[in-house]
């Protein structure tokens, strides 16, 4: 298991993290909501485990949504420029960053495509790296 210890920003700047952890995965995710959280046809996630969390800037612009019907399905973003954070999955001691905020570099590329069954038609997702109709593990979800 790798540790890493990053930092990222939303898009307008505002907002500044810092996190460090142990990679729990790095997916390509395909759910809708995911979808919808993004505009895109999946998200990128790093999730770190044993994580730490750090608003190095603008932790007051934080806002966050949490789908109501969802377990644990919440969406963090700039109040600003709506620009998708970092959230904590509170339960699991998890943190999911969406790769995208990330300004360091990372050696790790993404081991695989989740909820591949909700893929949208015309996303991505035909590249040699495996996809999974749901969760890549059961005790992973
Ligand atoms: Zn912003
Ligand atoms: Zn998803």
């Amino acid at each position: 298991m790798s540790e890493v210890d990053v930092e990222g920003s939303c898009l307008c700047g505002d907002v500044r993290y810092r996190a460090r952890g142990t990679v729990r995965g790095f997916y390509h995710c395909h759910c809708s909501r995911c979808r919808k959280a993004t505009g895109t046809g999946h998200a990128t996630n790093l999730m770190l485990q044993a994580a730490e969390l750090e608003w190095l800037d603008g932790a007051e612009a934080v806002k966050s949504y949490r789908l109501p019907e969802a377990k644990r399905f919440r969406n963090n973003f700039c109040a600003r420029c709506g620009g998708p954070l970092p959230r904590d999955i509170e339960p699991l001691g998890v943190i999911v960053i969406p790769a995208g905020s990330l300004d360091s570099d990372l050696a790790l590329r993404p081991e695989a495509r989740i909820f591949l069954d909700s893929r949208a038609d015309w996303s991505c997702g035909d590249d040699p790296i495996p996809g999974y109709p749901g969760y890549q593990d059961t005790d992973r979800e």
